[in-house]
């Protein structure tokens, strides 16, 4: 789950890590009173989308700038109105861009130095990984891929916990000295304490900045947490903004299905995610693509079932559908008759293949076939794409 900059930036509040002074606004209404909890003088005005990028961002009406200077609150209330409910596309939105709804205000900072910092799990070592680099404020992936050795790892055992002889590590790298080392060293103590506590999967910070004071500020704060353990954060389960999600997907939440909407035409219908990901290889296999990725899961019901179909036809560049299933806990009578009420209930018109294998397969073919409506049987998950991609082309 990925929460806004904002939301990102209070909890980074809480766990002392210094963060610029800001307040959100949700409404135009809302901006006189957000504007007067900051000093009169230079204040930036920030899109808040679940999306990178935006400072190079360029809204559909031709505006630029996702994130913007300004020299007063004045012309920070102005370019806020031009932000609010306009659409921002960057390289993380895809063409479509997404609405902002939220701005959020901050006083500017003055830069002496920008650099990157971050925290995610290494899948390799299955340890938190602290990322860091004297390249702040560009794209992390162009510095990995133009100055690699700018860019210096440190891998912390969960058991034991940020040791300080990493944290100098750290501060020797990034070649802070002084006061800024002092707060650095803190500063990196206190993420990596948040990082732990929140079960985040990632925190990252580009830019971190020095100012010509000598303070170590967050400017920027991406923060995602692992879905699996919000069960015991309901404070940031909270946090969770609607708006940002696709609505399949948060329809398929509500039902225990695992759906991830992508832009291929063939719909598929899948128990396991294992057999899931090789029903979508094996459409693009036979020249097809497919336009989702669906786990039904292993003891899935006849509600869920219909449930899925009701999303999959949400999304109007499906052209048909592959249900695969391989019955094991599950009963492929059920899923049979799951299949056919979904199909008189949503009143399908679009080409619809299944190929079902294993517990109780006998009955859930007989099921499908003395069922009267026109699905077509796939004997092999082989022969039921080959049959679907042929139906849609
Ligand atoms: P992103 O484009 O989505 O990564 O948004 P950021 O919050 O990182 O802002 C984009 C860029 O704007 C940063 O990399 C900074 O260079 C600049 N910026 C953001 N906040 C300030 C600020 O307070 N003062 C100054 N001078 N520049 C800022
Ligand atoms: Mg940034």
């Amino acid at each position: 789950m990925n929460i806004h900059e904002y939301q990102a930036k209070a909890l980074f509040e809480t766990f002392g890590v210094p963060v610029p002074k800001g307040v959100a606004a949700k409404a135009a209404s809302d901006f006189d009173t957000a504007l007067a909890q900051l000093p009169e003088g230079p204040t930036m005005v920030k899109s808040q989308i679940h999306a990178g990028g935006r400072g190079k961002g360029t809204f559909t009406d031709g505006f630029k700038g996702g994130v913007k200077f300004c020299k007063t609150k004045a012309d920070a209330k102005e370019i806020a109105g031009r932000m609010l409910n306009n659409t921002l596309v960057t390289i993380q939105t895809g063409p479509a861009g997404r609405k902002v709804q939220t701005v959020y205000f901050t006083v500017a900072s003055d830069i002496k130095k920008e650099y990157y910092l971050a925290i995610l799990l290494d899948r390799a070592t299955s340890r938190p990984v602290i990322v860091a680099s004297t390249e702040g404020g560009v794209e992390i992936e162009k510095v990995a891929h133009e100055t690699p050795e700018k860019i210096f790892k440190v891998f912390v055992d969960p058991a034991y916990g940020l040791a300080d002889f990493q944290v100098r590590q750290l501060i020797a790298g990034l070649g802070f000295a002084g006061a800024e080392a002092k707060g650095a060293a803190k500063l990196i103590r206190n993420l990596y304490t948040m990082f732990w506590e929140t079960d985040a999967s990632m925190v990252e910070i580009n830019p971190l900045i020095t100012t010509p004071t000598g303070e170590v500020l967050a400017l920027d704060a991406k923060v995602s947490f692992d879905s699996n353990a919000l069960y015991r954060h309901p404070e940031i389960t909270a946090l969770r903004d609607l708006n940002e999600e696709d609505p399949k997907e948060i329809e398929a939440s509500k039902f225990s299905l695992s759906y991830i909407a992508l832009d291929g035409n063939i719909a598929c219908l899948v128990n396991g995610a294992g057999l899931a990901m090789s029903t979508m290889d094996i459409i693009k296999h036979f020249g097809g693509s497919p336009a989702n990725f669906l786990d039904v899961g292993g003891g899935a019901t006849k509600d869920q079932v219909v449930a899925a179909f009701k999303i999959i036809l949400g999304d109007a560049n499906v052209k048909g559908i592959f249900v695969n299933i391989f019955g094991g806990i599950m009963d492929c009578n059920v899923i049979a008759t799951g299949i056919i009420e979904a199909v008189r209930e949503v009143g399908l018109k679009l080409p619809l293949v299944v190929r079902l294998e294993g517990n109780n397969v006998t009955a859930g073919k007989a099921t499908l076939a003395s069922s009267g409506l026109p699905i077509v049987s796939g004997d092999t998950m082989a022969d039921a794409a080959r049959k679907i991609v042929q139906l849609v082309a």
